[in-house]
């Protein structure tokens, strides 16, 4: 019915329902109990290929720039309701992976990249702060050099993965210029001294999804930490945002999608007044207009994809998605 994907994307799609079916379905009630997603399924994820689509080849990824494929995962995903796992894994895959190939050395791609690839490690990215959300000159997470060091301190929260995550992009000032902050990332394993957790966020949905409160206490990295140039944290920060507005767009949609689907089954299966619900015009009306916006959106998002894939997505484009 679309042209949107080949024959490619749609036996990709076997591939993914299959991983769904056996490891996604069954379990997500406990994921939601337990507010975590088991590091097994991150790994069936990277063996079964879903994960790490964009990691190159030589560091054990699918080396596939097409984010059709992905868009085949968030829809399959969402057809189940998986939508905390959704939301992890596109940090990993579409965030992480993207500052990494960019503006990662050899070494830090080699070092996490391949752990990426096969749900080994999973990766957040660090940049809110308790008052430091929208507006990111309100950050105080500083990193100061000494010498062949550089020592960060600070707290971050609403942090996507913050509770079981091997490594986190951390964003942080490094100076002030003109009264503004100066930015810098650095790539900060979990594993350093000075690195804590605070409390899993509880939240109105994505139950699954461990967003989490971290603090960093004198941790100390060395210079190879730095991810990009330093004082360009905000320039590459958003520089990433077009494909991150696009991939959370990109899931809404799905998620409308999947919701307007059990929607109409539920209508069709409920009785009320000795009839189902979907024969009351009322609902009929209803439905027409929702499945109208999501055609609409579709048509939209698709070319934003296509855009993405032409290397043409621009951040305005990206930010109406996502509005959208
Ligand atoms: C589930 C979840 C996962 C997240 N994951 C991550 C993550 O992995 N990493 C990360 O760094 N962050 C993450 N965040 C944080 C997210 O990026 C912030 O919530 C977001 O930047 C907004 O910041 P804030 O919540 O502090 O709200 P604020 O920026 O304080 O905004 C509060 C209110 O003020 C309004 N407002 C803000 N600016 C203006 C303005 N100029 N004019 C008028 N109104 C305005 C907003 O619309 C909002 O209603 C996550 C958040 C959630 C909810």
């Amino acid at each position: 019915m679309t042209t949107f994907y080949d024959d490619d994307h749609e036996a990709f799609r076997e591939t993914v329902r299959t991983f769904v079916d056996r490891e996604v379905r069954p379990s997500m009630e406990d994921w939601d109990r337990d507010g975590l997603i088991p590091r097994d399924v991150w790994r069936a994820a990277g063996k079964a290929g879903v994960l790490g689509l964009r990691i190159p080849e030589e560091h054990g990824g699918a080396g596939v720039d097409d984010y059709r494929f992905r868009c085949v995962v968030q829809e399959e995903l969402a057809q189940v309701g998986a939508a905390s796992f959704a939301s992890g894994t596109s940090i990993n895959d579409d965030v992480v992976v993207g500052y990494l190939r960019r503006y990662g050395t050899p070494e830090q791609q080699a070092t996490w990249l391949p752990g990426m690839a096969t749900g080994d490690v999973v990766a957040s990215i660090a940049m809110s702060e308790p008052g430091a959300g929208s507006d990111l000159r309100g950050m105080r997470t500083t990193a100061v050099r000494e010498g062949d060091t550089w020592r960060l301190s600070g707290a971050k929260t609403f942090i996507t993965s913050g509770f079981s995550s091997d490594v986190v992009l951390v964003a942080a000032r490094t100076s002030e210029h003109e009264g503004r902050p100066r930015l810098s990332l650095f790539v900060v394993p979990s594993a350093s001294e000075g690195f804590s957790r605070g409390r899993k966020l509880s939240k109105v949905g994505l139950h699954a999804q461990d967003t989490a409160e971290l603090a960093f206490d004198d941790l100390v990295l060395p210079t190879s930490a730095l991810l990009g140039e330093e004082g360009s944290g905000f320039h590459h920060l958003t520089h990433q945002l077009p494909l991150e507005r696009l991939s959370i767009a990109w899931r809404a949609l799905v998620a409308a999608e999947a919701a307007y689907a059990w929607t109409v089954e539920y209508t069709k299966e409920r009785q009320a007044f000795g009839s189902r619900v979907i024969d009351f015009q009322s609902s009929r009306f209803r439905l027409a207009e929702l499945s109208t916006e999501l055609d609409v959106t579709r048509a939209f998002m698709e070319q934003a994809v296509l855009r993405l894939g032409a290397g043409e997505l621009d951040a305005t484009t990206g930010a109406k998605a996502k509005w959208w």
